[in-house]
């Protein structure tokens, strides 16, 4: 009966879109039999783990939580998700998420919304988002449903869910993991990465996922770190960089001790700390909102219900009206408002005057970043401007639901590693996240500074 009741209180969350307890299984058969044998444990033997809808995986229905790929089941398997089943994990299940990974609360799904495993103790009891759009890894890690999950991160999805639920969750360089076989948002800014309950978790999950990929053109050439063996929160040495400009006007007092505790932290852990100026963060979120949809607008094209999923084909219908009944009732509301303003931005008349300054911000951007590492090693702020909201709060307002991404962008438009670890609680008794930013390949030096802090 109580186990009965715990699976019945999981569902509640709705974190999972499928589940594959035969996959976790055979994982767990094979890391038995490897044992019996006497074979070498491989680093994730036997370790159940949630994926993001967003991967491929070879038989298992994969949809990006979007009606227009139901029932679309791959025949391949994406290299993120085939290097973790290669390091002996096995999977849980399919992962909910946020439609495309277009979101910041998982409440763009077709599969509805997932629900975090945290209430506010002041007595409001209205569900709260787990954050998007990775939520449905976030819900499913704090409830304790599975140790670890994939996230991908194209704005913040990996960052910002981690924090609204207390858990970590890194995105590294890209680069760093394959894209291959993961569905694509915004190819420039795409970024899969852990999410797990602690930093060394997230070490270990991370080392299994990277490495190069010739099916990815952008993926790095590059050796993959041996991260866990690196870890250690020892920060003598280390100049911690406080960006002036994320002092955001408006940014809730609870926001900002939790800066000051972080702060204090690494001060504690022996970091110098330094006051650094990034000019042009201010103009991150508008060039993101510009660049993602511009490329979502571009990589959404080809669901044509001819190749993927989903058909719609009305009585007497040509190619064309097959075309619009399909996109028309495959894709959700937000997916329509980016793919609209993405072909907005890209149009003839406006190109100049979004995309390509965008594109300008967008290295403007990277070099503010680029200056700051000549003053400090690795860059601290909060990861979001608020705890966990309640669900449908900002569902009616697409630009205070942007605004949730205003510390995370702009990492994601220069391409840097960067974590969120659990800062603490606020005073509702909700989880807050400190966000470490990383030069370029020094996934280390976040992953350290992420376990100076918890
Ligand atoms: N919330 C951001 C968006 O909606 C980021 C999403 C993501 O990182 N996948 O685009």
């Amino acid at each position: 009966e109580a186990f009965n009741a715990a699976v019945a209180g999981a569902k509640v969350l709705n974190a999972f879109i499928v589940e594959t307890p035969e996959h976790a299984l055979a994982a767990a058969d094979a890391a038995d039999a490897a044992r019996a044998a006497g074979e070498a444990s491989k680093p994730l033997a036997g370790v159940p783990i949630g994926m993001k809808d967003l991967f491929a995986t070879k038989g298992v229905q994969t949809t990006a939580a979007s009606h227009i790929l139901e029932g679309f089941t791959p025949t391949y398997e994406s290299t993120v998700s085939q290097k973790l089943w290669d390091a002996g994990a096995g999977m849980l299940g399919k992962l909910n998420l946020d439609q495309f990974a277009m979101g910041s609360s998982n409440e763009t799904s077709a599969f509805g919304n997932v629900i975090s495993p945290w209430r506010r103790k002041d007595g409001a009891n209205a569900a709260l988002t787990p954050g998007g759009s990775s939520g449905g890894s976030a819900s499913a890690i704090a409830a304790r449903l599975c140790p670890a999950a994939t996230g991908t991160d194209t704005g913040g999805s990996i960052r910002q869910p981690a924090a609204f639920v207390g858990i970590s969750g890194i995105k590294p360089t890209y680069g760093r993991c394959s894209r291959w076989g993961t569905v694509a948002f915004a190819s420039s800014l795409d970024q899969a990465g852990p999410m797990a309950r602690d930093v060394r978790d997230c070490a270990i999950m991370l080392e299994a996922m990277s490495g190069f990929d010739p099916k990815d053109a952008t993926s790095l050439d590059l050796p993959v770190p041996a991260w866990e063996a690196g870890l250690s929160p020892d920060m003598k040495g280390k100049r911690i960089g406080i960006p002036k400009e994320y002092r955001v006007d408006g940014m809730p007092a609870e926001i900002e001790a939790l800066w000051q505790k972080g702060i204090e932290w690494m001060r504690d852990a022996g970091a110098e700390i330094v006051e650094v100026s990034l000019p042009h963060t201010r103009y991150a979120l508008p060039a993101y909102y510009i660049v993602a949809p511009a490329e979502a607008s571009s990589n959404l094209a080809r669901y044509d219900g001819v190749r993927f999923g989903q058909r719609e084909l009305p009585d007497g219908a040509n190619l064309q009206e097959m075309y619009a009944a399909t996109r028309a009732a495959g894709f959700g509301d937000e997916v329509k408002r980016r793919i609209l303003i993405g072909t907005y931005v890209l149009s003839a008349g406006f190109y100049d005057a979004y995309y390509t300054q965008a594109q300008k911000v967008r290295t403007l951007i990277a070099q503010d970043f680029e200056k700051a590492w000549e003053v400090c090693d690795l860059l601290l702020t909060p990861t979001a401007p608020s705890a966990a909201f309640a669900l449908g709060e900002k569902q009616a307002d697409p630009l205070a639901m942007y605004l949730n991404d205003v510390f995370t962008v702009p990492a994601s438009l220069a391409g840097l590693p960067a974590m969120s670890v659990p800062g603490g609680l606020d005073g509702a008794g909700l989880p807050l996240g400190l966000q470490v930013i990383g030069k370029p390949l020094d996934e280390q030096g976040v992953l350290n500074a992420g376990l100076a802090i918890e």
